[in-house]
């Protein structure tokens, strides 16, 4: 045993050997010697530690060459961007695991045009001193849903603990038991609720709340009222919920403050796009609540943000709060939404300039015929491993905005051939290899078939470039 664990290791070239040798001197001159040696150890151990545990490799010297590829591979593999861009075919528009919305040019353009100098970002340029972080983006916020009053921060999670931390610390927050909401990423409601220090007050029944549950629940030691939307589920069957116009009554009667988390928050009617009616922010306003908090990136269009607009004392209470300073945003976030939000005064273009209400709206038969185009293409790379067909499918709005509201749409259906046994491990292996491209692919597995929804794919001619690439060894 010993012998094998010994002998092996002498097969091994030296560290410095190889840092001398010929092949590796272009390394260390793209990547410098200190980096480069560290990877030819590591490499160098790898290899020391299957010699040591495979006899059948110790058998033949480990060539200086094989040691050579690992560690070119390994560098390479250090300097490809681990965040790089993706196909979304999954059918779910506003993926949160893939970045959600795609952003419009302009917005692109305007981040790319403070990234790399100096910004005004808190510095008032007609007066020559300090100035406000929100400046750049209230007018646009204000003029869009009516408000008095706005802030932005990090995400809609960031605004609804901001809001709840500061109106309601050490008091209680009314909430309806059918609101209690868990967003898919870890946002549960009653666990903020704890974190900003707010002492939960459920109301009514998961199914039915009343006017009278909240007219009872208000005290003294009331610090708000919260409505949140139930972005990602509906209560269905013998259901009653406080309409907000009730809901703002009660609050206002009582003197406390009616929050309502939107979630998505929309700024423009949705139904033009084909899509069903959301509430706007600016209705939601109207209809009586003091605040209203949502994100940039759903069906706004735009970057990760949390918008709070409302009462002017109140949206000047949470600007005070430290814990602002700790959610606030960067210049490049206000770029961005700084470009998007002018984009709204036109609502008739809005699909052609806002990409992520562009993809919802989206023609079917525009998807399908590019589906039916590139079936063939995807088919030829695939032959005898699967077929390929269109299918009509569903997508979704996803983030938990619209959530029992799909679109039509049409997907590729790839289904494997040959023995049904094998037919879940070459869908993994399908799924893996369409990953594995220069751009990869993510679709989704369905009742036995590899689907890859047409929805948002936009570069038709690069993604048949790419397919011909695939690499699928069954
Ligand atoms: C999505 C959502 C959130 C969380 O918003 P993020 O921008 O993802 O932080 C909170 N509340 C509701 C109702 C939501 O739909």
């Amino acid at each position: 045993m010993s012998d094998r664990k010994t002998s092996p290791r002498a097969t091994l070239p030296s560290v410095d050997r190889l840092i001398r040798s010929a092949a590796i001197r272009p390394m260390i001159d793209r990547h410098g010697r200190r980096l480069v040696t560290e990877v030819v150890r590591e490499v160098l151990d790898v290899f020391r530690t299957s010699l040591a545990r495979n006899e059948r490799v110790a058998v033949s010297p480990v060539s200086g060459d094989a040691i050579v590829d690992r560690v070119a591979r390994v560098l390479d593999d250090m300097f490809t961007p681990s965040l790089r861009p993706v196909r979304n075919l999954t059918g779910t528009v506003l993926h949160t695991n893939l970045g959600r919305s795609p952003l419009p040019r302009e917005a692109v353009a305007a981040m790319t045009a403070v990234a790399t100098g100096a910004a005004n970002v808190e510095y008032d340029l007609d007066y020559g001193g300090r100035g406000d972080r929100d400046s750049h983006v209230e007018d646009w916020l204000l003029r869009l849903t009516g408000a008095a009053a706005a802030t932005v921060v990090n995400n809609n999670a960031a605004a609804v603990l901001l809001v709840l931390n500061s109106l309601a610390l050490r008091r209680d927050v009314i909430v309806s038991r059918g609101e209690l909401i868990e967003i898919g990423d870890a946002f549960r409601l009653p666990d903020i609720m704890a974190r900003a220090g707010c002492r939960l007050r459920e109301v009514g029944a998961t199914n039915r709340t009343h006017a009278a549950d909240y007219e009872n629940a208000v005290s003294s030691r009331t610090g708000l009222i919260l409505k949140a939307h139930t972005s990602n589920y509906i209560v269905q069957g013998f259901t009653a919920a406080v309409e907000g116009k009730d809901l703002a009554e009660i609050a206002g009667k009582h003197g406390v403050p009616l929050v309502v988390d939107l979630g998505s928050g929309t700024l423009v009617s949705l139904r033009k796009f084909g899509l069903p009616e959301e509430p706007t922010v600016s209705a939601i306003l109207n209809a009586g609540a003091d605040l209203v908090t949502f994100s940039g990136d759903k069906l706004l269009g735009g970057p990760q943000a949390g918008i709070i607009v409302g009462r002017k004392d109140l949206v000047a209470r949470i600007k005070r709060n430290p814990l602002k300073r700790a959610l606030r945003v960067d210049k490049i976030t206000l770029a961005a939404l700084g470009a998007l939000l002018p984009l709204y005064a036109d609502p008739e273009r809005l699909v052609e300039r806002v990409p992520a209400l562009g993809l919802l709206a989206r023609p079917v038969a525009e998807i399908r015929n590019m589906a039916e185009r590139l079936a063939p293409v995807v088919a030829d790379r695939l032959a005898g491993i699967a077929v390929v067909t269109v299918r009509s499918c569903m997508s979704q709005v996803g983030s938990g905005a619209l959530p029992l509201d799909s679109l039509p749409s049409a997907a590729l259906a790839i289904k494997p051939v040959g023995a049904k046994k094998k037919a879940p491990r070459v869908l993994r292996d399908l799924t893996a290899a369409f990953r594995s491209l220069s751009t990869p692919v993510i679709g989704r597995i369905n009742d036995g078939l590899f689907l890859l929804d047409m929805r948002c794919l936009e570069d038709e001619e690069e993604f048949a470039r790419d397919v011909t690439r695939l690499a699928f060894n069954p």
